[in-house]
């Protein structure tokens, strides 16, 4: 079916959701405007305002947005308002974290709500009882726009032309130098002596400079707050500067950023834990012999090409030669081999110190960080690589420790705290919602709550799976475990039809009881038609490396075909997760679909359906079986099923192409494949994380299960029955109503939860706007 609309696919399916193309974006008037910016803080950006097409540019650009205006609020009064001015104005807000749904529901509103500028992070230690500050007790500041609330309406004829140039600057720049992230250390450290400058920090929030709202191009509109200031939230995020690893300023400061409940902690540590790491501690890393033996059938990441590939090869069809470039596969690897090499030399070096292959104890069992929906999961673990605690290693050595949400892999934005995240920590520590302890949120009346597991409980238990169908999260308190070092990297073979279902099905049996310390994965990847497809295995061991190592000698151990190349190796948890964002950038500017699901067994007729199909894909599309279960299924009680939780793979086709081209052979491949080979063992459906805008509604709903679902609809009645937060997985009905909600009859049993009841708050929404 060719693409169509502002979303690329017309739903013509019965089956898909009724009104998935949105109607033009709805006019709103100068005054309208003007009175929004009399009651928010934050800036408020007209369609057609460069700042309005950057803030509502998702990933990847392959979205137009209907809305009339972006707002961006400072915390959650703000949204409070805007919430509150939609439904007052007959406008649908969406809610914008990341702008990594490939559905393009972030930006789908009349009124596009960006929590950019709520993006404070703080961390704390646990009291004794595992204590925290709730977030009603935490201020938050927000960010203060360098703007006028409203920038003057720009002349006509700005260019805004939705091209890559705007997205190259702001997706191609967000990760930076392996080892080294992109923190505001020089920044702020000037900052704190000559104080803050008039412009926002450009490198907090990943956008390019250029692309920052700018005083100068801004005329002063009465009304528009200046929100509290860029000391506090701000600076607390970042007043402590983060030095290479193992410096002691590093330890000292990043210690001290650490809160217990309701006290500072000082840490002033020995200054023999600060110095350059002895021959001794550098011995606790020894070379594994095992990685040793398997270099001679499958060179390490340095040698890797050199012995793999003849420079004849490596300058023809070798998809790990430079060509790769050009291939939109985002697996193609291209630098792989010499990059590995490098980030080995530039990132560790001496700080090596502060990682350890032996057994590390560290010094808490967990943290608790809070973090806006603004934040991006890079800057929250840049934050936790940066304020690291002491512990010791096995052999009584000190270390330090960093502490990490279990996310996603990056790029993505926070609204995985809402709808699943799987990452590299899952099988070990759950999904990144399971990490929750509680959330600030508006709802659609415009009340603010707090949710957690004692206050409005019906809503904690909705939200950790369904959250963006329910409100709008401002504020995220969360658990952060200790990752001393993990062991990770990738295996890579050349795709053949012969030989890949073996690879698969050795890949698959290796796995199948392994500790939910391995993270692991095996991708498919289409590369252009002349360079051939690879077979990539992805593992993450989230502990030492001689354990992590049994691994990887043993997926190893297959003797199908060639090694292309291995650059497992221990590294921060920090640069496993850039490593996604890293090999994604070939994806940029380009249009993405992604079809999933969470299976219950990986049969070797499946293995082998899937190599066969897999072989006639277009370039750009990756197939990919991630080792799913572990700590995910120790949840009960969850609106995702056990069934789900406890599935054995998560599979997912990930295909881009052109932005400028329709592909319809892109989005049927995968659809055909999870359809026809992989759901018939499916858990359920996918996670809702992966929910994708031609999302059959029978999907949707067996993702949760009958009975979740008809719960989740009694709560939808009870806290937005009329769709205000439409922009969401959450299937409508033709008149754009959400299904299951307006009628007992409609798709619910009218079973209730009862905790909700009477909590409809009539009336309120226009105390607000009389303020
Ligand atoms: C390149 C790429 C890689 C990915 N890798 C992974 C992966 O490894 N693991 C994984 O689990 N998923 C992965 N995903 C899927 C991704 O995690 C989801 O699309 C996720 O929702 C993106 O988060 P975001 O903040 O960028 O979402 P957005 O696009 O900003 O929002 C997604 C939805 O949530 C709503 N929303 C956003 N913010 C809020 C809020 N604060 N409150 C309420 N609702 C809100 C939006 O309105 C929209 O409906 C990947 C996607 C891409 C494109």
């Amino acid at each position: 079916m060719p693409p169509s609309g502002p979303f690329s696919f017309a739903d013509t399916d019965k089956h898909v959701r009724a009104a998935p193309v949105p109607p033009p974006h709805k006019t709103i008037t100068e005054e309208q405007i003007q009175t929004l910016a009399s009651l928010i803080k934050g800036p408020i950006h007209r369609r057609g305002s460069p700042d309005f097409e950057f803030h509502s540019t998702v990933f990847n650009g392959a979205v137009k947005t209907p809305a009339c205006i972006l707002a961006q609020p400072l915390d959650a009064q703000d949204t409070s308002r805007i919430v509150i001015f939609c439904a007052q104005h007959g406008l649908s807000p969406s809610a914008r974290s990341g702008g990594y749904g490939t559905h393009g529901w972030a930006v789908e509103g009349d009124v596009i709500i960006d929590l950019a500028l709520i993006d404070d992070i703080d961390m704390e230690l646990p009291g004794p009882e595992g204590e925290y500050i709730g977030l009603r007790d935490m201020t938050p500041k927000g960010k203060a726009p360098a703007v006028p609330t409203v920038p003057p309406r720009k002349e006509k004829g700005r260019a805004v032309d939705g091209s890559n140039a705007h997205i190259d600057s702001r997706w191609t720049d967000f990760s930076g130098p392996f080892g080294a992230p992109p923190n505001v250390l020089g920044r702020r450290t000037a900052e704190e002596a000559f104080g803050p400058e008039d412009e926002i920090s450009e490198e907090a929030d990943e956008r390019p400079r250029a692309n920052r709202p700018k005083a100068e191009s801004s005329g002063s509109v009465p009304g528009g707050g200046q929100g509290q200031g860029r000391s506090g939230w701000g600076q607390r995020t970042t007043q402590v500067p983060t030095p290479p690893m193992g410096t002691p300023e590093m330890t000292a400061s990043s210690s001290a950023n650490l809160r217990s409940p309701g006290e500072q902690i000082h840490l002033t540590l020995p200054q023999t834990q600060l110095q350059p790491p002895s021959q001794q501690q550098m011995l606790i890393s020894p070379p594994l012999t095992e990685a040793a033996s398997l270099s001679e059938r499958t060179p390490s990441h340095a040698e890797s090409v050199s012995s793999a590939h003849s420079p004849a090869d490596a300058g023809s069809s070798s998809p790990l030669s430079p060509a790769p470039h050009t291939s939109s596969s985002p697996f193609s690897f291209p630098d792989a081999p010499s990059t590995s090499t490098e980030h080995a030399h530039a990132s560790f070096g001496p700080s090596t110190t502060y990682f350890t292959s032996s057994p590390a104890t560290p010094p808490t069992p967990y943290v608790y960080a809070t973090f806006g929906a603004g934040a991006r999961q890079r800057q929250v673990d840049e934050y936790s690589a940066a304020h690291p605690l002491p512990g010791e290693s096995a052999f009584g050595q000190p270390i330090m420790v960093p502490y990490h949400v279990p996310f996603s892999a990056h790029p993505v934005g926070t609204a995985n705290m809402l709808l699943g995240g799987f990452g590299f920590l899952t099988r070990l520590r759950g999904l990144s919602l399971d990490a929750l302890v509680e959330v600030e949120m508006v709802l659609a009346d415009g009340t603010i709550v707090i949710v957690n597991e004692k206050e409005n409980s019906d809503l904690w238990w909705a939200i950790r799976g369904a959250g963006s169908a329910f409100g709008i999260a401002i504020r995220y308190k969360v658990r952060a475990y200790p990752v001393p070092v993990v062991f990770a990297g990738n295996i890579v073979y050349n795709f053949h039809k012969s030989t890949a279902a073996s690879l698969l099905k050795h890949f698959r049996d290796c796995v199948k009881s392994a500790p939910r310390e391995l993270y692991a994965n095996a991708i498919l990847t289409a590369g252009p038609r002349n360079k051939g497809a690879l077979v990539v295995i992805q593992m993450c061991y989230a502990g030492p490396r001689e354990h992590g190592a049994e691994f990887l000698q043993a997926i190893s151990s297959w003797d199908g075909d060639r090694c292309l190349l291995v650059d497992v190796e221990e590294k921060q948890f920090l640069h496993q997760q850039d490593s996604v964002a890293k090999v994604l950038k070939g994806g940029l500017g380009r249009k993405w679909f992604i079809r999933s699901d969470l299976i219950t067994t990986l049969t070797d007729q499946m293995i082998h359906d899937s190599v066969m199909e897999f072989g006639d894909t277009p370039d750009g599309c990756t197939w990919l079986f991630e080792l799913s279960g572990g700590a995910m299924g120790d949840v009960e009680d969850s609106v995702l099923p056990t069934a789900l939780r406890k599935a054995c793979f998560n599979v997912v086709a990930l295909h881009q192409w052109k932005i400028d081209e329709n592909d319809p052979e892109c989005v049927q491949t995968a659809e055909r494949w999870i359809t026809n080979t992989i759901s018939p063992q499916s858990a359920g459906g996918p996670l809702p994380c992966l929910f994708e805008r031609r999302e059959n509604v029978a999907r949707t709903i067996s993702t949760y299960g009958s009975e979740n679902w008809s719960r989740l609809c009694a709560l939808k009645r009870i806290y937005d029955p009329t769709g205000m937060f439409k922009h969401t997985f959450w299937p409508s009905d033709g008149h754009g109503l959400p299904i299951g909600v307006q009628t007992e009859e409609d798709g619910s049993d009218g079973t209730d939860s009862g905790s909700g009841k009477g909590k409809v708050r009539e009336g309120r929404m226009d105390s607000f706007l009389e303020m």
